[in-house]
């Protein structure tokens, strides 16, 4: 059979508690899932990308079917070029929905063998995002409840 790899694309900006258990729960799916970091030359962001990078190695070490990479350019060709078969997502809200759902029609129209799929975060983890982490920190406010467990983001 052919084997399953899986994109799980984004800023990480830096990696939460919903992120974490979006890949944990995908991970039975696939044989492989590459956490892509996206560099948008067109965004600024708010931590280093080295140290987002070794965060969600951190995060990951002991599972060998997760691999981390970064990336400039479109998501849907780093997916060809992972030689990856879906796109993994999660869905947070309406507005998530609406935006998803036009890049990945559009992804699905420019390469129809990649397929995009969605997943729920839990209802405890539906209001966690890296807006709110980059917000409390930024006001000299604890985040940790936020971020798995083991990173620290003064590090
Ligand atoms: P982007 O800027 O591409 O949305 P993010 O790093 O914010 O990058 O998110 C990467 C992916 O993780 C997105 O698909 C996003 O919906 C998903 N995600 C982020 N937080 C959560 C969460 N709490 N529950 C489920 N999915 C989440």
């Amino acid at each position: 059979m052919k084997k399953r790899i899986a994109i799980f694309p984004g800023s990480f900006d830096p990696i939460t508690k919903g992120h974490e258990s979006i890949v944990k729960r995908a991970l039975p799916l696939f044989d492989e899932i590459i956490i892509g970091i996206g560099e948008n030359i067109h965004k600024s962001y708010y931590f280093p990308l080295e140290k987002r990078k070794q965060w969600i190695k951190k995060v990951f070490k002991a599972e060998s079917k997760i691999r981390v990479e970064s990336y400039t350019g479109l998501t849907i060709e780093f997916a060809k070029k992972m030689k990856a078969n879906y796109i993994l997502r999660g869905l947070r809200t309406s507005a998530d929905f609406e935006f998803e759902k036009a890049i990945a029609q559009n992804n699905k129209i420019m390469a129809d063998e990649i397929e995009t799929l969605f997943i729920l975060p839990t209802p405890e983890l539906s209001a966690v995002n890296s807006t709110i982490v980059r917000d409390i920190i930024r006001n000299g406010a604890d985040a940790s409840h936020l971020i798995p467990k083991g990173i620290n983001l003064k590090d």
